[in-house]
This record gives C-alpha cells, structure tokens and sequence, in this order.
C-alpha cells in the first residue's frame, strides 16, 4: 500500500487546533475551474499580507509584509510560509492569544489565477522558484511574477508584469482597508470574536 504523505504536517503541528476556530484541514473545498488565490491581511506581531495560491492540494504560502504592489518597478519581499490546508482561504476571524500566528485574519482579496508557464506545471515552477501567473482577484488582478532570490534569508519577489492592471500611482493595500468577504474593518472583525 502507498503510503500517504500528510502535505500539511507542519500546518497541524504548529497549531492547538481545538482553541482556534482555523480550518483543521481536514475537509477539502469543492473545485473551482481554476485554482485559489488569497491575500489574508494578518495582525500578528507585525502586520503582513499571507499571500497563497492553489497548488498540488494545498494552499503555498507566502508572507508579503509590505503587500503587492501594482507597480512593475517595485519588487516586494515574499517570505515562504507553511502550507496551509484549502479551506483557509476564507477564513477570517481571531486566532487567540497563545496560538501559533495569534491575531486578526481579514480576507483582503479572493479568487483564482491561471499558470502562465506554458511547459511546466505549477508544482516544478514553485520546485524552481520562477512563478508566473495571471491573477482574477477583485483587488489584484494581472500577471505577477514570484521569484526566488536564493539569497540566505529564503525570501522570494513578488512582481507586478506591465500590463493592463500595472499602476505607478493606485495602491490598494493603503486605500482599501475592508474585507472582501464580510465588509468589515480589522477592528471590527477583532471586536466580533
Ligand atoms: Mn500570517
């Protein structure tokens, strides 16, 4: 009999799951045509934006303190973090004191992106570090590209293409505080815990 690899070992051993009201990541969201993109805006220690795309079953995951930018000319610092189970992606909410990543969890933005590699899969181009992917998100749209630096840290780039949705001048990660889901406001969703 094969043998099956739990993908998300980490995931569960970092976290009291019966605390926290985060997905155990047992159940598997039904499929979509394309695979999932989410931006969750997290007030942990510090404030960051974990952005995770779909890949293999499983939610990779990067921590983007500064958030994307539509700018082609900005590149921004993508740190890797582990993966996290489907059903993350809408969730939001309080992850209490205590607990791993312990803060506010907003649903910045949500959809799906479509791998631009005409060769590889998205498995070998996340295996090679160069990313290229188009992405229908309500705020983020377009191609971006995510790059590893190979540099000690581990870090990759994040990076607007130029095209239609490129913008030197929008910013949506300052204009647009509110969920995409719910509506609300970092505090009010701290508030309705
Ligand atoms: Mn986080």
């Amino acid at each position: 009999m094969k043998k099956k690899i739990d993908k998300l070992k980490v995931y569960k051993s970092k976290r009291n799951l019966k605390g926290s009201k985060e997905p155990t990541g047992k159940s598997q969201s039904k499929k979509l045509k394309h695979p999932v993109f989410v931006i969750q805006k997290h007030k942990s220690r510090n404030l960051h934006y974990d952005f995770r795309i779909e890949v293999d079953g499983v939610l990779k995951s990067w921590a983007i303190p500064k958030g994307p930018s539509l700018n082609p000319s900005v590149k921004r610092l993508a740190m890797p973090t582990d993966d996290h189970p489907l059903n993350y992606a809408t969730f939001e909410g309080v992850i209490p004191k205590g607990h791993y990543g312990a803060g506010t969890v907003m649903v910045w933005d949500i959809g799906t992106y479509k791998n631009m590699d005409k060769k590889y899969s998205m498995k070998k181009c996340y295996k090679d570090g160069k990313i290229k992917i188009n992405i229908f998100g309500q705020r983020i749209k377009g191609e971006y590209v995510l790059l590893r630096t190979g540099l000690k840290s581990g870090g990759w780039l994040l990076i607007k293409m130029v095209d239609e949705h490129a913008s030197a001048r929008r910013n949506p990660i300052a204009t647009q505080n509110k969920s995409v889901l719910s509506g609300c406001t970092m505090t009010e969703i701290n508030k309705d815990k």
